[in-house]
């Protein structure tokens, strides 16, 4: 199949194509990771390669939380991309003092509410033009 990159909606997540490629290799082991700041020790999410604070490119990788709260969240019934099935809710979820955007898997629209304890499982999709896996960050409601 001919691949069109365009239409891809995922990051290319390998060492060729991102520096923050460690993020995707510890997701993949069912770690949420980001980066802190060599020199000045902030804790940045979305992993940065540089420091909004100091501008240093020195970094380090921290493992986040594996539960997290709700803070958000909105549910898409309709106008879902080919390949999905719906309907999906979407979340910022709350994790070790970061925000994170994230869909929630195996949650009950009806159910799903504000503070709602939720832990890290993540998301095969697609794999890359090369085979290799790749993941995203995903959220299903704990027990
Ligand atoms: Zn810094």
């Amino acid at each position: 199949m001919t691949y069109f990159r365009a239409l891809d909606p995922f990051p290319l997540e390998s060492a060729d194509h991102t520096k923050l490629h460690e993020f995707y290799t510890r997701l993949g082991a069912g770690r949420l990771s980001t980066t802190r700041c060599a020199k000045c020790g902030q804790t940045a999410w979305p992993p940065r390669g540089f420091c909004a604070e100091c501008a240093s490119d020195a970094f380090e990788w921290v493992d986040l939380p594996a539960e997290g709260t709700v803070h958000a969240f909105t549910v898409q019934d309709t106008g879902l991309p080919a390949g999905f099935s719906g309907p999906r809710v979407f979340a910022v979820v709350k994790v070790g003092g970061h925000r994170v955007f994230s869909i929630l898997l195996d949650a009950d629209p009806a159910r799903v509410t504000l503070g709602q304890r939720v832990r890290l499982t993540p998301l095969a999709v697609a794999a890359d033009p090369k085979g290799n896996p790749r993941w995203l960050p995903a959220f299903t409601p704990s027990a």
